[in-house]
């Protein structure tokens, strides 16, 4: 079972135009945090019990990603919730029209516990930090959102270890090419795009940890694309972002490893992955253990602290 739906990147804007924004505390409340600011507007109906615990989901969810990002996926977006019926989060979209935003339905129902619990935001945050790129590698922006906001959401301690190994190692099967797939940016199912991006994530993570013993990983090579500018107000293609991105941590990681999937279902053995990196899915399902003998246990731990 996944849990993941389908994000909206870049299409049409959730509430573009919408006249009846009301805002959270004062009009236009705005959040500064991570060296930027996030433009919070709420439209519908929340009592003031969810507009508290609104707040509080926001900061913990940009703070999560402001440690992993070191700062702020942009100088400056918006955040458009609008209220809906019942509980949780859903409907995430990113886009720009042109102010850069995020936008979601939050139930008004939703609890403090279903707050804790989502991952939207922190994904669709994600996005800001990502240059818009074309069609063919919306994989690539999935995959990153995916990935990050799971080891971002771990390394926080809004989620653990074990939860986050165990949502890595039970969504990934679903990346995996099937037969008469193609690369990456040829095979558009869902599947392909959210899980096959988030293993190239996964892959580059652990490549840029061998070549530097440790030192750095993905998160070092997003933060140089924020860096030089790069965030989903910008344009770029995918050997821009990931020459960027590997330039960061002066490596060509990244760029390879895209040139390796990008036009052919290359094969990826997970479970020997899993086992490399210590791993263990328990039969029956539950949480995974560790197995801190393992060779690549190391590389486990640097990902998720
Ligand atoms: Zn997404």
């Amino acid at each position: 079972m996944n849990r993941r739906e389908i994000c909206r990147l870049g299409l049409l804007p959730l509430m573009a135009g919408a006249s009846a924004c009301v805002a959270a505390d004062a009009p236009g409340a705005t959040l500064r945090l991570g060296g930027g600011e996030i433009v919070l507007t709420l439209s519908g109906d929340f009592s003031a019990a969810t507009r508290r615990e609104i707040q509080v989901w926001i900061k913990r969810s940009a703070d999560a990603l402001v440690r992993y990002l070191g700062r702020l996926p942009a100088p400056r977006f918006e955040l458009r919730l609008e209220a809906a019926p019942g509980h949780g989060v859903s409907g995430g979209v990113t886009d720009r029209d042109p102010a850069l935003f995020v936008g979601a339905r939050v139930g008004r129902e939703t609890d403090a516990a279903e707050f804790l619990d989502d991952w939207v935001l922190v994904h669709e945050m994600v996005h800001v930090g990502v240059p818009r790129l074309p069609r063919a590698q919306n994989w690539l922006h999935e995959g990153l959102a995916t990935y990050v906001e799971t080891v971002a959401r771990a390394r926080a301690g809004i989620t653990s270890a074990e939860q986050l190994w165990s949502e890595l190692s039970r969504g990934m099967p679903q990346g995996l090419p099937k037969p008469g797939d193609r690369g990456l940016d040829r095979t558009p199912t869902w599947g392909r795009t959210y899980w096959g991006g988030a293993i190239f994530c996964l892959l580059a993570d652990l490549r840029i940890r061998r070549a530097s013993s440790g030192r750095l990983g993905l998160q070092h090579a997003l933060q140089g694309v924020l860096a030089a500018g790069g965030n989903y107000g910008e344009d770029w293609s995918a050997v821009k972002l990931l020459g960027v991105a590997d330039a960061a941590v002066g490596q060509t990681s990244l760029s390879d490893l895209y040139a390796e999937m990008k036009d052919q279902p290359m094969p990826v053995d997970l479970d020997s992955l899993w086992r490399e990196l210590g791993v263990v899915q328990r039969p029956g399902g539950g949480a995974v253990q560790f197995d801190d003998t393992a060779p690549g246990a190391w590389l486990r731990r640097g990902i998720g602290s």
